[in-house]
């Protein structure tokens, strides 16, 4: 199982950053020891003064397959989850400085929460998936997909252009603005469709 993720796929969110938005997809990934599942606490890092939630989007992919064209890619997900890329803030800025590589600010331990499945198919709009972050209750993150810089279909392609897709992997789709840091004692909360899908406590 491959966790991939893309980094600055909504307009709002790479201004907040001060980055460029990309002309293509930004692509990195998690090992499988990131994940966490069952909505078990997260144990905030000794390594980081800065760790920031990031709420998204995740694809489950369904079916093998390598270098998707377009007009198949939807037959390669069938479900969304609600993730948390977690990120070390303060180790990526150094690294990003550096030129360097993120795996540490993004891939650590336990980085990488998901809620349970939902079936695309059982969704009101799998075009435009409304989502949202809470944070102690009160909305940190709102997001449309519909604002994805690149598409579902259009990630598959991306990424089977490079990388085998086996059945289980997952794909974080990028953060809406309003990432921040979390302290430990908070709780998050990840929200599909009005769906309470994800609870995530900091200890
Ligand atoms: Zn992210």
């Amino acid at each position: 199982m491959k966790i991939f993720c893309i980094g600055r796929n909504y307009t709002d969110h790479a201004k907040e950053l001060n980055n460029p938005v990309p002309t293509e997809p930004l692509l990195f990934m998690k090992p499988p020891t990131a994940l966490v599942v069952n909505n078990k606490p997260f144990f905030y890092p000794d390594f980081t003064q800065d760790l920031h939630y990031e709420g998204e989007i995740v694809l489950r992919v369904c079916k093998n397959g390598r270098s998707v064209q377009p007009g198949f890619a939807a037959r390669y997900y069938d479900a969304v989850a609600f993730g948390i890329d977690f990120t070390a803030r303060d180790l990526q800025d150094k690294l990003k400085q550096k030129g360097q590589p993120w795996e540490i600010a993004k891939g650590f331990d336990y980085s990488a929460p998901v809620s349970r499945w939902t079936l695309l198919s059982d969704l009101p709009n799998p075009q435009d998936i409304h989502f949202q972050l809470r944070k102690n209750g009160a909305v940190a993150q709102d997001g449309h997909t519909r604002d994805l810089i690149f598409s579902f279909d259009t990630l598959i392609v991306h990424i089977s252009k490079y990388f085998t897709l086996q059945k289980g992997d997952m794909i974080f789709t990028g953060t809406p603005a309003g990432v921040g840091p979390v302290q430990i004692g908070d709780v998050l909360e990840g929200w599909v469709e009005g769906k309470l899908m994800l609870t995530c406590a900091v200890k």
